[in-house]
């Protein structure tokens, strides 16, 4: 086992730049220096309540300034990040917290009925920040380097194709994915970044990496709200951003035509799941640089990413590996030429050593350092990879290939429709066929004959939905991802009432 050392992140970045701001937030500004001695008191603060070096602290807030100062504080003890999302159920914070072998739950006072709850439960220890602040601190010996192959954060996979499973992620994997980040899309001294990801997903949570392993000012907005964002690309000097389709959308909506974003605003990056090319036109006709990335809480964050100056002319694609990491297109083991889809299979320093207590998914899922994503791709002949959808929601029908993406996408085309999922449905004759499941966009009306007539214009008729169920909702988990199966769920009970 390796033993490299590194210095502590946050340590090392006040011995550079103490001065500097940190951390903006709607309320106030710290420097790194103040930053450092807020995490080293929290850290006091949390020794007194008995977490030590490898403890598995969990955290249960939404972004503040406690969170940022906690991912601080568990490095400088040496305990293990679980990190909660908050928009999960009781029954699946009580999975996570026991599968990951919690001692202690951090929570926010604001939001502290869950885990109240089930503090009787589980008779796990939790505390509040409120709590924690007014402890006294007790002295313990801060980890003042980090050792590259030590486990940091343990944060939990979507569960969107079965059960969430806990990613284990070291310094080191954090530590190459900044890095990469910014092999790509370069370091400026004007840098400043929006955080208005959640800090509970990978995503969210690499900003504070960046943030001290940079030097780069970060705003942290405290939830999702299209007009702060729009005014603080607009007015505050903010130059990067990370978001998802969904914002995408809703910023776009907030860009009148006549205005344009500053010309110090470098890019929009753009991450977490399919980024329909409707949506990615919209946002080149607005002038609005978007960057997009593929990857998942297994590889810390991207993986694949888009450089700048390939963004418009591969539009639709997720780019290339980051400088230290590799890609390939597997098929039944054997490697695919250009433009023929097979599962993505990666490889790379940012890339998870392996899920908590999961031997056999870790055996399936990671082969000689390879990660085995289980979403389909191909690449073109220039090497830029384009993602086709999940293996596990591929439609076989009458023996060709049909992925619900692409339907889905040529769909969400039409204006009146708001929400699509497409699954397929058993059939006698095919195997299996395509059926769709639409929202429309609130009072507005559209027949199932207009839905056909758009689909025959853009799709072969064996991938045109052979039903379309309007509803007024579709199921999504916890990070907002379409749950395809429960769809699957939703057609068996139709079958079954009819
Ligand atoms: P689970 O693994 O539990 O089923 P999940 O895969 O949704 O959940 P995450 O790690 O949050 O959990 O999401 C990563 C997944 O998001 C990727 O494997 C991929 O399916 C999807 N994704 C990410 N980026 C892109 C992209 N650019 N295009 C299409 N899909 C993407
Ligand atoms: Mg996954």
């Amino acid at each position: 086992m390796s033993t490299e050392t590194i210095p502590n992140w946050l340590e090392k970045r006040v011995a550079l730049t103490p001065e500097r701001p940190a951390i903006h937030t709607q309320e106030s500004s710290i420097t790194f220096e103040e930053l450092r001695t807020q995490a080293m008191s929290m850290a006091g603060k949390l020794t007194s309540l008995g977490v030590k070096k490898g403890s598995h602290v969990a955290i249960y807030a939404n972004n503040s300034l406690d969170f940022v100062r906690f991912v601080h504080a568990i490095s400088y003890i040496g305990a293990v990040g679980v990190f909660l999302n908050t928009r999960l159920t009781k029954r699946e914070i009580s999975f996570q917290l026991k599968d990951a072998d919690c001692d202690v739950v951090i929570y926010d006072q604001d939001i502290s009925s869950i885990i109240e709850d089930l503090g009787e439960e589980l008779a796990i220890r939790s505390h509040s920040f409120a709590e924690i602040s007014k402890q006294n601190e007790s002295p313990y010996e801060p980890q003042l380097e980090v050792a590259m192959d030590e486990v940091y954060t343990i944060l939990y996979t979507s569960g969107t194709t079965g059960n969430p499973k806990g990613v284990m992620l070291t310094y080191g994997n954090h530590w190459w994915s900044a890095v990469s980040s910014a092999l790509n899309l370069g370091l400026s001294e004007e840098d400043h970044w929006l955080a208005t990801l959640p800090l509970f997903h990978v995503g969210g949570l690499s900003l504070l990496f960046k943030n001290v392993i940079y030097g780069m000012p970060i705003t942290l907005l405290t939830s999702f709200d299209e007009q702060e964002i729009h005014n603080a690309i607009m007015e505050k000097g903010v130059t990067i951003v990370s978001v998802v389709s969904v914002m995408l959308k809703r910023l776009l909506a907030q860009l009148h035509v006549d205005e344009a974003y500053p010309s110090s605003f470098r890019c929009m990056l753009l991450g977490g799941g399919p980024a329909p090319k409707p949506l990615l036109e919209e946002a080149a006709s607005k002038q609005v640089p978007v960057i997009q990335t593929y990857g998942m809480t297994e590889t810390s964050s991207q993986i694949v990413t888009l450089s700048a100056q390939d963004a418009l002319w591969k539009i639709g694609s997720a780019g290339k590996p980051l400088f230290p990491a590799q890609l390939t297109i597997l098929n039944n083991h054997q490697k695919t030429g250009a433009q023929t889809i097979g599962e993505i299979v990666v490889k790379g320093p940012m890339v998870t050593s392996g899920y908590y207590k999961r031997p056999e998914a870790n055996e399936e899922t990671i082969q000689d350092g390879w990660l085995f994503t289980g979403d389909l791709g191909y690449v073109d002949e220039e090497g830029f990879l384009y993602v086709v959808d999940r293996r596990k929601d591929m439609i076989i029908s009458g023996g060709e290939n049909i992925y619900p993406a692409e339907i889905e996408e040529v769909l969400l085309g039409v204006d009146s429709i708001k929400e699509v999922g497409v699954i397929g449905q058993d059939d006698d004759r095919w195997g299996e066929v395509p059926v769709a499941f639409v929202v429309l966009h609130e009072g507005v009306s559209l027949s199932t004959e207009e839905i056909y007539s758009h689909c025959v214009r853009a799709l072969a008729k064996y991938k045109i939905p052979k039903m379309i169920y309007f509803e007024d909702y579709l199921p999504r988990n916890a990070s907002n991802k379409l749950l395809r199966r429960e769809l699957g769920n939703w057609l068996k009970k139709r079958g079954n009432a009819e």
